[in-house]
């Protein structure tokens, strides 16, 4: 079998057991970019010659008989939005073009330290805002199923570079959904950790409530190993929690679910979702009842109201963040030819270098922190907040685990929601919750949507700090799924 079509978890096995170099691990990813990145635009950078070095450095440590971790020379993909010190980190905006960080974000740093090797950096939305890549400043990635549709977003060129087979694993930020739903309409799997379970140092800022770093990769267990690696307490960020990891990779490697309690939420399904989704979703409700869980409806009230004060916090954290993009310290600098003023040359700068999304979102954040409108756009989105956490935790009394479809479609048309925001805004309808109260939660492939062929995704929700109830879920769905499909479902990328 192709090196490119296995899982980091067989990998790791392979170099450990001296089958199979790093270097040839490593070269075999960069030939599969090489095919088929032009078709795909995963990778905004491709780091040829750092990846080798690094997977040289893996196989000299494995000579010398150092203990090296099971993810040791397994190559990934980076998003371009966590700083890297080798490597322009442009956040897929004009703004930061040509930047390079003289520092590694704690994600970067310990993606390293465990011998991961970091092939390049992926495409995303403009500073993460968005669902489907086409806000990028440096055009849109495509959906390895269909070329002409979006791989989801904001962390849609990991998601396409791992469903294109030419990373086995990836990393993605989840701000309101930007892991699981890419991972949803691309047939992976996409975990987004509790929040402050991965550290955020070094994560260029959106909604710093919210902001959390997760893996991408093909399997459950794949997930969970790239989870390990770069999670846990880091000094570095002061919302990071003082907690063991919780034990993922131990519950990928036993899926189950017998005598689990699974509540379905009420108000995520209906209306709205596609017909081909729903189908998926009742078939995995009916999969988990023949495994053994009790499965009840849930009612969680608040949900409904979850995307509105998404779209007032987000916004508002947003425009506080993005202040520091001024032309004056680094990135982008316009119109600076002696004659104008600072605030001239910020404004210039400011209007050159940010997308109109991201435009949006400032003046709407700004207006809604504006005296006179604080208590009643940003306080009250505060409240919702809170009611929806208390929605969580009474649901979390009755069930084990919450379960609904991860996004209410299959992957959109490129160019169908690029002049609606409100469209766009739809696709996080049920990861935003999860976002809201910080818990843990995943999305793993269910199926192929009648009318379109394309994936479907079934997301996991657990408490805060149950991630492992996550994997633990997942690994069960994922083996059942397979064993009914006859292998994974992603067995090609049917459009490569
Ligand atoms: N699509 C959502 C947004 O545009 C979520 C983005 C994210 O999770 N980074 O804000």
């Amino acid at each position: 079998m192709s090196l490119t079509r296995r899982t980091a978890a067989e990998l790791g096995e392979l170099m450990a057991a001296g089958e199979v170099s790093a270097v040839e691990v490593t070269q075999a990813h960069l030939d599969r970019i090489a095919e088929v990145d032009g078709k795909v635009g995963a990778f905004l950078h491709v780091a040829a010659e750092a990846a080798l070095e690094q997977a040289r450095s893996v196989d000299a440590r494995r000579a010398a008989g150092e203990a090296l971790g099971p993810l040791a020379g397994v190559p990934i993909a980076h998003k371009d939005v966590f700083t890297t010190k080798d490597m322009p980190t442009t956040a897929g905006s004009k703004i930061l073009e040509g930047y390079r960080p003289p520092y590694d974000a704690t994600v970067t740093a310990r993606l390293r330290e465990a011998g991961l090797v970091i092939l390049g950096k992926t495409n995303l939305d403009e500073f993460a805002m968005g669902s489907s890549t086409e806000n990028s400043a440096y055009g849109p990635s495509h959906n390895p199923w269909d070329l002409g549709r979006i791989p989801g977003g904001s962390s849609g060129g990991s998601s396409a570079a791992v469903a294109s087979y030419q990373a086995p694993l990836s990393t993605g930020t989840d701000t309101g959904g930007s892991i699981r739903q890419p991972a949803a309409v691309t047939g992976i799997v996409g975990m987004k950790p509790t929040y402050g379970g991965s550290s955020r140092y070094g994560l260029i800022a959106f909604a710093s409530s919210l902001d959390t770093p997760g893996p991408f990769a093909r399997t459950v267990l794949d997930a969970a190993l790239l989870h390990e690696a770069f999670s846990g307490h880091d000094v570095m960020d002061s919302t990071s929690i003082h907690a063991e990891v919780p034990p993922v990779v131990e519950a990928a490697r036993h899926g189950d679910v017998a005598g689990l309690r699974v509540g379905v939420v009420r108000e995520l399904s209906g209306e709205g979702y596609q017909p081909g989704v729903l189908a998926r979703f009742q078939e995995a409700v009916d999969l988990l009842e023949s495994l053994g869980a009790k499965v009840t409806e849930v009612s969680c009230p608040s949900f409904t109201y979850a995307l509105p004060a998404y779209y007032l916090i987000a916004p508002s954290e947003c425009s506080s963040n993005l202040a520091r993009f001024d032309g004056m310290r680094y990135g982008l600098r316009v119109g600076d030819d002696g004659t104008r003023s600072a605030e001239e040359v910020m404004a210039l700068t400011r209007a050159a270098g940010f997308g109109a999304e991201v435009k949006r979102r400032i003046m709407l954040g700004t207006y809604a922190l504006s005296s006179g409108y604080y208590d009643a756009y940003y306080g009250s989105a505060q409240k919702v907040r809170t009611l929806i956490s208390r929605d969580f935790e009474a649901a979390f009394h009755q069930v084990d685990v919450l379960i609904s479809p991860t996004t209410p479609t299959t992957a959109f048309p490129i160019g169908e929601r690029a002049d609606d925001p409100m469209a766009m805004y739809l696709a996080d309808l049920c990861t935003i919750p999860a976002n809201l109260a910080g818990n843990a939660a995943i999305s793993v492939p269910c199926g192929l949507a009648d009318e379109d062929g394309l994936p479907a995704g079934l997301q996991i929700m657990a408490p805060v700090l149950g991630d492992d109830r996550c994997y633990r879920v997942g690994a069960a769905v994922e083996k059942a799924f397979q064993d009914r499909w006859g292998g994974p479902l992603l067995k090609e990328a049917p459009a490569l």
